[in-house]
């Protein structure tokens, strides 16, 4: 089986072709959307991070983010406090469902300490356990926390996947993950999401993509009206 015999595209193209596209793709975008390095290294702390980011701005996300760890220092300390003291502490910072984070906050560090010795499991099945954790924040973990290649799927690579014909339009975002670990060499893996978020924040934009600025025009199925907008979810 595999990703590829599954859904439709709205264009003809064989595996190969696509394998080849997707590959250079990745280098351009690796290229020119270069970090200096990957933020690698503290699994919980990325964890915590990433039940923050959802649906929020990356600099509140930022901002909070250090705050809590100033005033919380590390996992003890927040496995002690009660679910309303972190609501509250989220609240009053500007935090989007609050209630819901705040309680994922505490029960996380509760059962990390408890179930797994202080330390975040490093499987996507066991993080994915925990409360707050869908498959996104699992990988980011995977990826940031602990070094290893995956591709957390965000907003941003699901649609850049869509628009460059390397997922088909309708799936759900874990299938196009799918799509693009068959696609993409797996040694790239990690740089895949660091570098759509970065092009889906400065070209690839959700509204008004700027194609004309776009170093990837002669790549892109969605610049050639291969792809049209309403196609994809
Ligand atoms: S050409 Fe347009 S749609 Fe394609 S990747 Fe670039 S900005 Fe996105």
């Amino acid at each position: 089986m595999g990703a590829k015999n599954s859904h439709s595209f709205t264009f003809e193209e064989n595996w190969n072709e696509k394998k080849r596209r997707a590959h250079e793709i990745v280098k351009r975008l690796m290229n020119y959307h270069q970090r200096e390095k990957l933020l690698i290294g503290d699994p919980y702390k990325t964890l915590i991070h990433c039940i923050i980011s959802q649906r929020m701005r990356d600099e509140v996300t930022y901002k909070v983010w250090k705050m809590l760890f100033e005033k919380y220092k590390n996992i003890r300390t927040i496995a002690k406090i009660s679910p309303e003291e972190m609501q509250d502490f989220l609240r009053k910072n500007g935090v989007g469902l609050w209630k819901a984070k705040g309680e994922w906050i505490v029960k996380s560090s509760q059962i990390i300490l408890e179930k797994y010795g202080g330390k975040v499991p490093d499987k996507i099945e066991e993080l994915m356990k925990l409360p707050g954790i869908g498959r996104k924040c699992a990988n980011i973990v995977l990826a940031y926390g602990f070094g290893q290649q995956t591709i957390p799927v965000d907003t941003h690579v699901n649609r850049i996947s869509k628009r460059l014909g390397l997922a088909p339009p309708k799936i759900a975002p874990e299938k196009v993950e799918e799509y693009l670990k068959e696609l993409i060499p797996e040694r790239l893996w990690i740089y895949v999401n660091h570098a759509m978020v970065d092009h889906g924040k400065s070209i690839c934009r959700p509204i008004k993509p700027k194609c004309s600025e776009c170093f990837l025009q002669d790549l892109c199925p969605y610049n050639k009206g291969l792809i049209k907008k309403e196609d994809i979810k």
